[in-house]
């Protein structure tokens, strides 16, 4: 399969908010100078947008720079173009997921963030224990038993230094309230893709 999908960056322009003013950038690398996580991602913002530009679909979906973002906005704020860096790397990364894309869907950051947004959408908390049980699921049950067992000594020392309880998740009040306002959203947002 080739490398290079020259309809991608038509697809981002269209179906990413914000996918459209990336054609402002003029790859000066302020966005990617200024990102404090720049060293935990595999290609910066800049490059990703290069990528995007060369229909590099692959590389883009599977890479890390589009879950690592911790919004901190210094791209945001520093652009000379006003590309909405931050906004068009969340976005990007939830339309390839909306869309089912394998290639953004089976990646280890998107199973993470699966199991995340299961917990706090469940219990309007993220229990580390549960979270770290979903995602180590998301690789088989095989894969389950062997990453729990590995990570057994760390969650002894966590609960042992009380970083860790044990017993029913912690929860929000009214978790009822709170599916009706995500499903609400929900609603809103498949109508705003439909
Ligand atoms: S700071 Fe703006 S113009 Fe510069 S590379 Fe990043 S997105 Fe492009
Ligand atoms: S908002 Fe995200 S991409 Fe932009 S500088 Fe901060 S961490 Fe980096």
């Amino acid at each position: 399969m080739s490398a290079y999908d020259l309809s991608f960056a038509r697809w981002v322009y269209k179906n990413v908010d914000g996918g459209d003013r990336m054609a402002l950038c003029m790859q000066c690398g302020t966005c990617s100078g200024s990102c404090p996580i720049g060293k935990q991602m595999d290609h910066g913002p800049r490059k990703i947008f290069m990528m995007v530009r060369a229909g590099m679909k692959d590389a883009v979906l599977k890479s890390n720079t589009l879950w690592n973002c911790v919004s901190c906005y210094n791209c945001v704020v520093r652009c000379p173009r006003k590309v909405p860096v931050k906004y068009i790397l969340h976005s990007l990364a939830t339309a390839a997921v909306r869309a089912g894309l394998p290639e953004a869907t089976s990646t280890d950051n998107a199973r993470f963030a699966k199991a995340f947004w299961w917990s706090a959408a469940k219990w309007g908390r993220t229990d580390e224990r549960l979270v770290t049980a979903k995602y180590y699921f998301a690789f088989g049950l095989v894969a389950f038993f062997k990453k729990s067992m590995a990570n057994l000594p760390i969650a002894i020392g966590l609960v042992k230094g009380k970083r860790m309880h044990v017993g029913m998740p912690h929860k929000c009040k009214n978790t009822g309230e709170l599916q009706k306002i995500l499903a609400k959203a929900a609603e809103i947002e498949a109508r705003k893709h439909a």
